[in-house]
């Protein structure tokens, strides 16, 4: 049996003004899918409309046609079962790790105390524990982008879209938060369906994804789409694991 489609994006079109008065076209006809148990990858340049996407399948703004739908019903706005964490982290400084993550939950109405449990919980998930009353500034990049991920987990979302997530840390912070994301998957601890993962890193793509999206530029529409069927964890030494980057680099360029 085929898994559920939990995300359906059709036909989707954006366009922004142009500071010499025409429109710059960035998303055309982009078309996705995500089932229940998969990370799909959406690999583009920087530009190509990656954020706008995501922006878009978050209700965060609105395209100039065509249609997302969420567990079969078409969506306007940002619907309830999607949470996002982006590439510069975007936490507040003024607030501490708790309530970071508790503004994650304002908008759905729970009492105080079921609030705090469900935070505490995201947050110790996501291994911060002990830091719930740390600032933003007194964290390192790579546990400020954990608080980011605990800030969307905390709603427990179907979907979880990714913005670039790691790109803002260094290499082998990067690889750290990854693979324990990773891991947390792979042994079902998320409370999540599934993913998308926006990203311009090839071998993050081919290390994390089940599916890969190949994004073009201007305007930004999807070329093409390569299957990782490599077993986790996936061994970047692997010859297997080197083909599939060579080919997406290929199709790339
Ligand atoms: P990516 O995330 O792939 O780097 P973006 O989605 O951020 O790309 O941007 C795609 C294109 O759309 C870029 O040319 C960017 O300048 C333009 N763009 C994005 N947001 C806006 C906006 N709010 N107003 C005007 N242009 C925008
Ligand atoms: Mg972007």
């Amino acid at each position: 049996m085929e898994s559920a489609v939990l995300l359906d994006v059709q036909g989707l079109r954006k366009s922004f003004p142009r500071p010499d008065g025409g429109e710059l076209l960035v998303l055309d006809d982009v078309n996705l899918r995500v089932a229940d148990g998969e990370i799909v990858g959406l690999l583009g340049r920087s530009g190509s409309g990656k954020s706008t996407l995501l922006r878009l399948i978050a209700g965060l703004s609105r395209p100039a046609g065509g249609a997302v739908s969420y567990l079969g019903k078409r969506v306007e706005g940002p619907p309830p079962g999607v949470a996002i964490v982006f590439q510069s982290f975007a936490l507040f400084p003024w607030l501490t790790v708790l309530q970071n993550v508790e503004i994650g939950l304002e908008a759905l109405g729970l009492p105080a105390a079921a609030i705090r449990q469900r935070a505490l919980a995201a947050i110790d998930l996501i291994g911060l524990d002990g830091f719930e009353s740390a600032y933003p500034r007194e964290l390192s990049g790579g546990m400020r982008q954990r608080v980011g991920f605990a800030r969307a987990l905390v709603v427990h979302p179907n979907i979880l879209l990714l913005d670039e997530p790691f790109s803002a840390l260094d290499v082998l912070t990067a690889e750290t938060v990854r693979t324990d994301f990773l891991d947390l998957w792979q042994e079902g601890k998320l409370p999540i369906k599934g993913v998308v993962l926006v990203t311009h890193n090839i071998e993050e793509a081919v290390q994390m994804c089940d599916r890969v999206l190949l994004f073009s530029t201007n305007p930004g529409r999807i070329i093409g789409e390569i299957v990782i069927d490599l077993p986790q964890p996936r061994d970047r030494l692997d010859p297997m694991f080197t083909a599939l980057v060579d080919r997406i680099y290929v199709a790339m360029t």
